[in-house]
């Protein structure tokens, strides 16, 4: 059985004792998450060079010397086609519900010129990571209803919609690495699998549950939040197929449960839970678990100690 776990943390949170508790853990795999949502590509652009700094680059091979991978977890697609593209380029962008072309989220995938441009852009991206780490999430927008609704997308589904974008990154990637993954993330409108085959070459699912009840087992059929978050589950799963398939959960995601605002408020996990919903991705045949872990930084730590972190160690 593969037991490959992984945290997610804000870049700007890692530190000495993040890689101490990732050691204790047994976590072999680190991922640098830059907040998301409407400001991703700035929060991206400072990981970017916070990597060029002497102080994160010792923290990065201390990583590698503890046996600890670091790969990046991000929305890209705002960093990947900024906002002066999209202006310079009005077809570029995606035809929102009301029939408007908005330079808002994400970007027409009919449109081959931007696909052209976000591929040499994420090549361009890619060759900047550490490491260039075979499995990467160059996820798009952070938001729901953020798919393109033209005359040409608008009968392909968000889920596919995304598999046209994913491959145009894909292709710039494997530029650099020829042997490079991307994920698909599975979470708000692109939880339902897609239909197209043809486009699944490189890619892997990567399934984020983030409506889900964390005070509840994900396989609990009587709750209706995590039923719903898991409608589509098995469907994915044979879709993509188990190799890399990937869960990121939100058991230990501060930020969600601080609501984004610091100061961060006291991590309260269900250990229950965890250990439930890592044994129930384990028989689906998911081969790597994961989970959000941000706002436990150095500030957590002055408020309310080292989290509590124990269960997935436990359940791994
Ligand atoms: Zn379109």
């Amino acid at each position: 059985m593969n037991r490959s776990t992984s945290l997610l943390i804000h870049p700007e949170e890692l530190d000495t004792v993040w890689l101490d508790q990732l050691e204790a853990l047994g976590v072999k795999t680190l991922g640098l998450h830059p907040v998301g949502g409407k400001r991703a590509n700035e929060t991206l652009a400072a990981m970017l060079n916070r990597f060029e700094t002497p102080e994160y680059r010792r923290l990065l091979d201390e990583a590698e010397r503890r046996g600890i991978e670091v790969t990046c977890e991000m929305h890209a697609l705002r960093y990947l086609l900024p906002a002066d593209a999209l202006a310079a380029h009005p077809q570029w962008r995606r035809v929102n519900a009301q029939g408007e072309r908005a330079a808002d989220w994400n970007l027409c995938p009919s449109c081959g010129e931007a696909l052209d441009y976000l591929s040499e852009s994420a090549a361009r991206l890619y060759a900047r990571l550490p490491g260039r780490p075979k499995r990467v999430s160059l996820w798009l927008d952070d938001s729901q209803d953020a798919f393109c609704h033209c005359d040409k997308c608008r009968s392909l589904s968000p889920s596919d919609q995304q598999m046209i974008v994913l491959n145009a990154m894909l292709r710039g990637i494997r530029a650099v690495r020829p042997d490079a993954k991307l994920a698909y993330l599975a979470y708000f409108e692109t939880l339902p699998a897609p239909t197209r085959p043809d486009l699944r070459d490189g890619l892997y699912l990567e399934f984020a549950p983030y409506k889900r009840d964390l005070t509840r087992p994900l396989d609990d059929p009587d709750c209706e939040a995590n039923r719903r978050e898991t409608e589509h589950l098995r469907s994915l799963l044979a879709f993509f197929g188990a190799e890399d398939a990937t869960a990121l959960d939100y058991w230990f995601d501060n930020s969600l449960l601080s609501r984004y605002t610091k100061p961060p408020q006291r991590l309260v996990p269900h250990p229950g839970v965890v250990k439930a919903d890592m044994a129930f991705y384990r028989r689906l045949g998911f081969e790597r678990i994961s989970s959000f872990a941000c706002y436990l930084g150095a500030d957590y730590r002055a408020l309310y100690g080292l989290p509590k972190l124990d269960s997935f160690a436990e359940g791994a």
